[in-house]
């Protein structure tokens, strides 16, 4: 059998090892200590734009995090971009709020500026303003970030970035994770880089930041005892995990240019092929990571279906992947609040996630074309 290629795998850049031995040989193996800071600083001078960040133990505790810092209670509605992972509408739950999902539109794949207003207007109208917004950079690909920036402040509600799949992605040169009230990053095993598990709260100030922290860790009053007025968390990243990152750090870039290379492998092959279309930047303001490269396939023009090409792909020990299944199709959320047509629901329907790895050998390219070839 052949090796495995996956969607996305951890690809370490070598210096990860040194700065998690240094965590050993100091002892610092808790949820805090220098890996921790060190990790924190990189990520805030790569961010620029004066952000402040708090490590923690995952995107979804962040994303939790940033609704509980914004007040979000069992009372409130929060809108959520439908096509996207599961983890950006999960801690609504948590929180007892109720989501109010959003279609997509089809240049980004991101949060519908048009339904996202809609949606705000008609929720306003029923006698309840959305508490917060919280759009996704799916894939590495920016959303709309000056529409939906726009809406958000006219209404002032305050916007949730869920950067987790764009770190390294800009929009009109800026970093993607700084535009929102609070933006946040995964660091997940599949991410753009990896601390096996991790993620951060992108804040604007150091209040923010501190109370995010104090949150994450389990929200314990200054004082010789353990004295709490709030309910705290265990969500803080270790500084092990940290140690990973800060080695990460290191080859942000490099993954950044590799990602952005395998797209544009998949555009010259696919360049060819009527129906297919590569998944690309709309205009010059959008610079994506390409996290993951994606297709989506019109079945009548290229005269085969995304599932003939994923099940072509399995045959060869090749992973690849339906894009993100929209939220409000999800068994889980039952009778969901939705706006939106069919355009995440088409594009489910018709899009492949493809191998994109930063760590993609020449011969994993070969293997992949190889499968394609026998589709044109
Ligand atoms: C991965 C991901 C998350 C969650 O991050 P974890 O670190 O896995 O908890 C949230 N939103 C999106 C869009 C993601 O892809």
């Amino acid at each position: 059998m052949k090796s495995r290629i996956y969607l996305s795998s951890p690809h370490m850049g070598g210096l990860e090892q040194e700065f998690v031995r240094s965590a050993f040989e100091t002892n610092w193996i808790a949820p805090l200590g220098p890996n921790v800071t060190g990790f924190e600083q990189d990520l805030e001078s790569y961010l620029g734009n004066d952000v402040k960040v708090a490590g923690l133990s995952s995107g979804t505790a962040a994303i939790h995090l940033a609704l509980i810092l914004l007040n979000v209670g069992p009372e409130d509605e929060v809108i959520c971009q439908s096509m996207t992972f599961s983890a950006s509408a999960n801690p609504i739950f948590y929180l007892g709020a109720t989501p109010v999902f959003v279609d997509s539109e089809p240049e980004t794949w991101n949060i519908s500026p048009e339904y996202l207003e809609k949606a705000i207007e008609e929720r306003i109208a029923k006698g309840k303003k959305p508490k917060a917004i919280i759009g996704v950079h799916l894939y590495g690909m920016p959303f709309k970030v000056d529409r939906v920036m726009e809406i958000a402040s006219r209404y002032d509600i305050p916007l949730i970035e869920d950067s987790a799949e764009a770190l390294g992605s800009k929009f009109k040169g800026r970093m993607c994770g700084t535009f929102g009230d609070i933006g946040i990053l995964s660091f997940n095993g599949n991410k753009i880089i990896t601390t096996s598990g991790g993620g951060a709260l992108v804040a604007h100030s150091e209040e923010v930041k501190n109370k995010a922290i104090f949150l994450a860790t389990q929200a314990r009053e200054n004082a010789p005892h353990y004295e709490h007025r709030e309910v705290g968390y265990n969500y803080r990243l270790s500084n092990v995990c940290a140690g990973i990152g800060r080695g990460q750090m290191q080859v942000l870039n490099d993954h950044v240019k590799a990602r952005r290379e395998n797209h544009h492998f998949y555009k010259e092959i696919f360049e060819a092929m009527p129906g297919v279309e590569v998944f690309s930047e709309p205009s010059e303001e959008y610079s994506s990571n390409h996290w993951l490269s994606c297709i989506t396939i019109d079945s009548q023009l290229a005269g085969f279906e995304r599932e003939e090409l994923r099940i072509a792909f399995e045959k060869e020990n090749i992973e690849s992947r339906p894009l993100w299944k929209p939220m409000h199709l999800q068994p889980v959320f039952k009778n969901p609040v939705y706006y939106g047509s069919d355009v995440s629901e088409n594009l489910f329907r018709n899009g492949l996630c493809l191998p994109s790895g930063s760590n993609l050998t020449n011969n994993d390219r070969e293997r992949i074309k190889k499968v394609i070839s026998h589709f044109g």
